[in-house]
């Protein structure tokens, strides 16, 4: 089996927000999360809008400072490690961002972009990547002679493929995708997918993939985190996760991806209401506000995330009744 690449321990991010004069209070936007992810594989992790996904990859990256907890990279502690060792190491850890046009530099051409971040690794000789950087544009779909053009005048799937190509510029071994095909046309995201899939598969890559669409990360995960509130409420293999759900946050993510077939409009499950507050989450279960099958014990028990079957585990009371 595989060793991990990756091991997140018990990792927290908690914003200070003001809340009146003198008073301050926390957004817990990641709160004491675990998971791993093996060399080579995929994982997602998916929820609505404000669980905490997004802020947890650049915790990882370090974007963001965590507020606690670990964040192993091939064993070492990114968290402990100096400004140079995490230089040295974000070149090993790579983001592609949803929105490729505000993440590209719309002044540098596609060469200038990419020598740089390669200049800032060290990898290549001053003058000497042009080539190498030629070679990157083919390998993600892109012609050499676009090598001097601007990013806006590349269309969106384009761009995003120059974000792709400017993560590969450094070889990493890790890609956090935040949101990476979001933003794109439902044809063009089928493309860009592939094309993570296809360079995986030629440079060993491993994934952490970000996205509020369980349907987008079905076909490209080994396994899935679902997030609610900053917390994990199951991890699964993918396929035993779109086979049956140990939770009733994800059976509700998995019944609202549109369908053709009219049947399965009749098993759409409606969530009430929004996403709570952070700032003020509910007690016990923090989906229990809005969760179809909660009981009174919910709004008192916080639930751990306990195995329910073999690769797969859920943070719900009633594990065993979804
Ligand atoms: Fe729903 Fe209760 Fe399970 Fe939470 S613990 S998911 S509220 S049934």
């Amino acid at each position: 089996m595989a060793e991990n690449l990756l091991e997140v321990k018990n990792l927290k991010k908690y914003f200070t927000v003001k809340t009146g004069v003198r008073k301050k209070s926390f957004v817990k936007a990641v709160d004491d999360i675990s998971f791993s992810v093996k060399k080579g594989e995929t994982v997602s992790i998916v929820g609505e809008s404000g669980c905490g996904k997004s802020t947890t990859g650049r915790a990882i990256m370090r974007l963001d400072e965590p507020t606690d907890g670990e964040i192993l990279f091939n064993g070492k502690n990114l968290r402990t490690l100096s400004k140079d060792e995490l230089r040295k190491a974000r070149k090993d850890i790579q983001m592609i961002f949803q929105d490729p046009f505000a993440s590209l530099n719309p002044r540098q051409t596609v060469f200038q972009i990419l020598n740089e971040a390669m200049a800032i690794q060290r990898i290549g000789e001053n003058g000497k990547r042009r080539d190498k950087i030629k070679n990157l544009l083919q390998t993600v779909g892109l012609l050499e002679h676009q090598i001097d053009l601007l990013p806006h005048q590349f269309s969106g799937g384009q761009r995003q493929r120059i974000g792709i190509a400017r993560a590969l510029s450094v070889e990493p071994k890790l890609i956090v995708c935040d949101e990476a095909v979001s933003a794109l046309d439902v044809s063009i995201q089928a493309q860009v997918l592939n094309l993570l899939k296809e360079l995986q598969q030629k440079f060993g890559l491993t994934y952490l993939f970000i996205s509020h669409d369980l349907g987008v990360v079905r076909h490209i995960s080994d396994r899935i985190i679902v997030m609610y509130l900053g917390k994990i409420m199951e991890i699964s293999d993918s396929e035993a996760l779109f086979e049956k759900q140990a939770h009733p946050y994800t059976k509700a993510l998995l019944s609202s991806i549109p369908r053709i077939d009219l049947d399965s409009q009749k098993d759409r499950i409606i969530l009430k209401g929004d996403v709570p507050s952070p700032l003020s989450p509910p007690s016990g279960c923090p989906f229990h506000t809005r969760c179809p099958m909660a009981i009174e014990d919910c709004k008192a028990i916080v639930p751990a995330l306990e195995n329910v079957r073999e690769n797969q585990a859920s943070a719900c009371i009633l594990r065993d009744k979804v």
